[in-house]
């Protein structure tokens, strides 16, 4: 079983980075994590995040369905399907799971084979600059997750790696490396 953790502060490009490597390696998938979070313009059901009620995930929660799961910028629930795992295991590949720093620590705790890397913003003025160009956030959300990006970037330490989302196709190569590398056993 392999599996690998992504993790950064929002607005750092993880989104961009994880589908530009599933796009260059059909070894990896995307572990398609539930959320309470209502859906953005785009976003697909089942296939960005399983959207479903807070009901619904405590239900989840209840009967153990969830590798992991965490409340995320202080307002929704997210959380990892041990399912999704499942689903990797069975077609012999590599999980991609792209959650926040909570959600990171639980995994590597109960996984600690998984390979955890965090992505870096070039600069903090980058992170901030990115944030708001992608307007999708309020004011108020903005300045919740640079909160929480200054927290994380403070715990980058923990992750087993860490690369720069300075230029996307170089940061892709460098983490399809570094998995090469973890499954040779060096
Ligand atoms: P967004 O709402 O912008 O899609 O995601 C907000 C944050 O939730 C991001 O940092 C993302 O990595 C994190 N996240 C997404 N899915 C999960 C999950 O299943 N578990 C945890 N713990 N965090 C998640």
């Amino acid at each position: 079983m392999s599996l690998l953790i992504i993790a950064g502060p929002a607005g750092v490009g993880k989104g961009t980075v994880v589908a530009r490597l599933l796009e260059n390696d059909p070894s990896f998938t995307l572990s398609v994590s539930a959320t309470t979070r209502a859906p953005r313009p785009g976003e697909v059901d089942g296939v960005h995040y399983h959207f479903i009620s807070k009901a619904e995930f405590e239900s989840l929660i209840g009967q153990n369905q969830l590798l992991e799961y965490a409340v995320v910028h202080g307002d929704n629930y997210y959380g990892t399907l041990l399912n999704e795992l499942t689903r990797a295991e069975a077609n012999d590949q590599t999980l991609v799971v792209e959650i926040d720093l909570q959600g990171a620590r639980q995994v590597k705790a109960i996984i600690p084979a998984a390979i955890s890397v965090f992505i870096n913003p070039p600069s903090w003025e980058e992170l901030e600059n990115r944030l708001r160009n992608r307007a999708t956030e309020t004011e108020v959300q903005i300045q919740t997750r640079l909160g929480t990006a200054r927290d994380e970037i403070a715990a980058a330490g923990e992750f087993d790696y860490q690369v720069t989302n300075t230029e996307i196709d170089q940061c892709v190569d460098q983490i399809i490396e570094l998995v090469q590398k973890e499954d040779r056993g060096s």
